[in-house]
């Protein structure tokens, strides 16, 4: 196997597609593709063919990605979902309402037009130069709690801060959290850097509800996953 791609859970595998950057692939019938795969975030465009490339070195087909679900609209994790909705795949794309705009390009990203109690100066500034991700015009909205048959069943949590549409993906039946960017793990787990935070108010609520989900395996986008005290070490950072 790759080793910049690992197992978490039965039908459950973090590719790293960039430098400090996930995503993942999930088995709708928990262990291949004969159900279909979902993948969760994309990284950016430039690593789309390495995704594609790991995909088929875990042994499945690209072509069987039905869902792309993205935790939410920067480009270096929906760089790659309009190349999987134009391939033959035709995968959907999805990503939380309150991002949905920026996903279809309807919208700046939210650091763009977030005002100052959101957002710091640095990030409001960085928001209008920062690239965004190609544009799925006929992305889907998420809504919190759905239910998706991916990986024995994956719940879609409400986890706004980092962006106002941000979810997250809890896969209760594998114990394993897909946080986004609303918990981050390069060196070590924290909120993240505060400048890429469009909503800041908001993280302490989303940090407090994280904590109290039921999962060992914290998996982030941005660095290895959390493996030992996973939802304490989330809870830390609620304060
Ligand atoms: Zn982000």
């Amino acid at each position: 196997m790759d080793n910049k791609t690992e197992q978490l859970a039965d039908g459950v595998w973090r590719v790293e597609v960039g430098l400090y950057v996930n995503a993942f692939v999930l088995a709708n019938d928990g262990s291949g593709d004969a159900g279909g795969l979902t993948v969760v975030d994309t990284g950016w465009r430039s690593g789309g063919p390495r995704l594609v490339r790991s995909i088929r070195m875990l042994g499945l087909d690209p072509r069987a990605v039905g869902d792309v679900l993205l935790s939410h609209c920067h480009a270096d994790h929906a760089g790659s979902a309009a190349r999987f909705a134009s391939s033959s795949a035709r995968s959907r794309v999805w990503a939380g309402a309150g991002d949905l705009a920026a996903v279809r390009g309807e919208a700046p990203e939210p650091l763009a037009v977030a005002d100052r109690r959101h957002a710091t100066r640095l990030g409001r500034l960085l928001g209008r130069v920062f690239p965004t991700a190609p544009a799925v015009p006929d992305a889907q909205a998420l809504n919190a709690d759905r239910e998706l048959d991916a990986a024995g069943g994956l719940r879609v949590v409400a986890a706004p801060g980092h962006t106002p549409g941000h979810v997250a993906f809890l896969l209760p039946a594998r114990g394993v959290l897909l946080a986004g960017d609303a918990v981050w793990n390069v060196w070590f787990a924290s909120r993240g850097p505060r400048f890429a935070c469009a909503d800041l108010p908001a993280v302490p609520a989303t940090l407090a509800r994280l904590a109290g989900l039921d999962y060992d395996v914290l998996a982030v986008a941005h660095g290895p996953p959390v493996t030992k005290g996973a939802r304490q070490r989330v809870a830390s950072l609620a304060g």
